[in-house]
């Protein structure tokens, strides 16, 4: 089974698609990468999910790739006294504080010391996704007095940011600690941090993930947006939190931001997912708006790694069509010619290793010629995202021993990963490349394909061999070295 296309999508499981018959619906119709929410469910729920899931990979036989999303420090206002909540109107004073008692028209618990800490006169506090603005006027250790600036009816539990402030904020919460271990010990194979403002946010879940799960940064705060390059180079991927991104930034600041970091994580060949609205209307429609299917196409011809379904596929009534709707951009876009000179146009690569020469080398001969496919051979998964920062015409198929790094590379561009026995002859490995190649339907008997590989085996980094090899194996025996 292979996927005709580059791209890859992530669909996010909730209550619209929970069970068996619905998972590998969404897994057929195009699903890569399926995104496990910690804010919402249970443990109980997400460890039934994650079965489903590794019960599909075994009936399908390929490597799916879950995400485990650990909440973040998310900021929420205490409740009100009546539970309908309370209308603020522009101009009015409103005082946020640390009182317990039950909020009214004039204030509200925000249950957040820290915050009262770090606030500034002048600083705005955005409520209910920023629907409603208040701005500081006078603030101390345990209140803010604010006046509305944007009106709107606030009620319990409704999410505060706060954009202007870098918040000392832990960038995991005890429950984010909690869910890391809980994911960890599941299995899963990516965590994303929400909410994540510096670099240390990053280390830290990492020394607690202690190489069970790849990280992910969102990038959803104007912290990180300006620390972007530090963030960058101690994750392992990124997400375009574009939900929380538009409410702390003005929204027509994140399309040049979603290229800006889309830039900087292909050529860090690190994979970035551009997330949220993609398919915001098919929640409740069977079909996309034209704005939508243009966003999902940007994103693709920017040459994003994966697009991502949020409520769309997790609480929607049309989980499997907007899955559909993705793979169907997808190949729409990939195969229109502009497609290929836009992602010419914009590989940023700067090449600096023997690996990454290797890997350059496999694309140029194999789109020079007629290959059909450049098969890399990769432990850790490194070998295999140089090859896709490459952004080849032709197919990649990683190849690997281990499964969690099959996994892992299963959210990045273009790589069709497979599990091999482990290498420790190069004929045997040029062997089980042309048998991928074969098997999977990538090229037959006749073609030929480039291999990248590392002798001595089974080393990180080794990358030293290009092999064009035709897929005869009869052919091979003779000629190849042991
Ligand atoms: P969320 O993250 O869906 O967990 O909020 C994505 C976003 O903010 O865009
Ligand atoms: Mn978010």
């Amino acid at each position: 089974m292979r996927r005709l296309r580059n791209v890859k999508i992530v669909a996010t499981l909730g209550p619209a698609s929970s069970d068996y018959t619905m998972i590998r619906a969404l897994f057929e119709a195009g699903a890569d990468v399926f995104r496990l929410n910690m804010s919402h469910g249970t443990h109980a729920d997400i460890a039934a999910r994650h079965a489903i899931i590794r019960q599909v990979e075994v009936d399908t036989g390929r490597p799916i790739c879950i995400l485990a999303d650990l909440q973040g420090p998310k900021l929420r206002v205490g409740t009100f006294a009546n539970p309908a909540g309370e209308e603020l109107v522009e101009g009015a004073a409103f005082r946020m504080d640390l009182n317990a008692a039950p909020g009214d028209i004039s204030r509200v618990q925000l249950p957040h010391p820290e915050i009262f800490e770090a606030l500034e006169p002048g600083a705005s506090l955005l409520v209910n996704d920023g629907k409603i603005r208040l701005e500081v006027k006078e603030c101390g250790k345990d209140f803010a007095n604010c006046v509305v600036t944007v009106g709107g009816t606030i009620s319990n539990r409704k999410g505060v940011n706060v954009p202007d402030v870098v918040l000392p904020l832990a960038a995991l919460s005890e429950k984010d600690r909690s869910d890391l271990e809980f994911a960890c010990e599941l299995g899963v194979d990516w965590l994303a941090l929400s909410f994540v403002q510096r670099p240390e946010d990053v280390i830290e879940a990492r020394h607690l993930a202690r190489g069970r799960a790849a990280i992910l940064s969102k990038i959803e705060k104007p912290a990180a947006v300006k620390a972007y390059d530090a963030i960058l180079q101690v994750s392992d991927g990124i997400m375009v939190a574009r939900g929380d991104l538009g409410v702390e930034l003005p929204v027509t600041s994140v399309p040049p931001i979603q290229k800006r970091l889309i830039r900087g994580a292909r050529a860090a060949a690190k994979p970035v997912i551009v997330a949220t609205q993609m398919l915001e209307s098919m929640i409740e429609s069977p079909v996309p708006t034209r704005a939508e299917v243009s966003d999902v196409a940007t994103a693709i011809y920017e040459g994003a790694d994966a697009v991502m379904l949020s409520a769309e596929s997790a609480a929607g009534k049309f989980p499997v069509e907007a899955v559909t709707t993705m793979n169907n951009v997808a190949l729409s876009v990939e195969k229109d010619p502009t497609y290929r000179n836009v992602i010419e146009a914009s590989r940023v690569v700067r090449r600096v290793t023997i690996a990454d020469g290797i890997v350059s080398a496999a694309r140029e001969i194999a789109e020079a010629t007629n290959i059909k496919a450049i098969v890399c051979f990769s432990q850790s998964g490194t070998t295999a995202s140089l090859v896709a920062r490459e952004r080849p015409q032709v197919p990649i198929i990683a190849l690997t021993p281990l499964m969690s790094t099959a996994r892992r590379m299963a959210l990045t561009w273009g790589l069709h990963c497979v599990i091999t026995a482990p290498q420790d002859r190069f004929k045997g490995a040029v062997i089980a490349a042309i048998k991928a190649a074969r098997d999977d339907g990538f090229a037959g008997r006749e073609d030929f394909i480039v291999l990248t590989a590392g002798v001595p085996f089974n080393v990180k980094g080794t990358t030293n061999i290009l092999r064009v090899a035709p897929c005869d194996e009869r052919l091979i025996s003779s000629v190849d070295p042991e």
